[in-house]
């Protein structure tokens, strides 16, 4: 997937997709100090969905992001329940670049 700004709790925040090492061996990586998302490149369908939920939701306020339990849960609930109403992530990600 191509890097991507979007705003998260009404602050402009870089989405960019990098390495299993630029992401320190984590699925993502949530900056508050520099408004920045890190996702690992290679995750496709409920997971790379899984993954974009809980980092955007830790972007959203500060009390979200110190809730890694909370959070972790609730976005692969989302992300799984997105499935299966039928966005069919593995198709809308199966063709995105390396
Ligand atoms: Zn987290």
């Amino acid at each position: 997937m191509n890097d991507f700004k979007t705003e998260l709790g009404n602050e402009t925040w870089t989405i960019r997709f990098r390495t299993k090492k630029e992401c320190k061996g984590n699925w993502g990586l949530c900056d508050r100090a520099t408004k920045t998302i890190t996702i690992y490149n290679r995750l496709k369908g409920v997971d790379l969905l899984d993954t974009l939920i809980h980092e955007m939701r830790h972007a959203q306020h500060p009390i979200p992001y110190e809730a890694e339990e909370f959070i972790n849960q609730t976005s692969t609930e989302l992300a799984e329940g997105l499935d299966l109403a039928g966005f069919k992530c593995k198709q809308l990600f199966t063709k995105s670049k390396e």
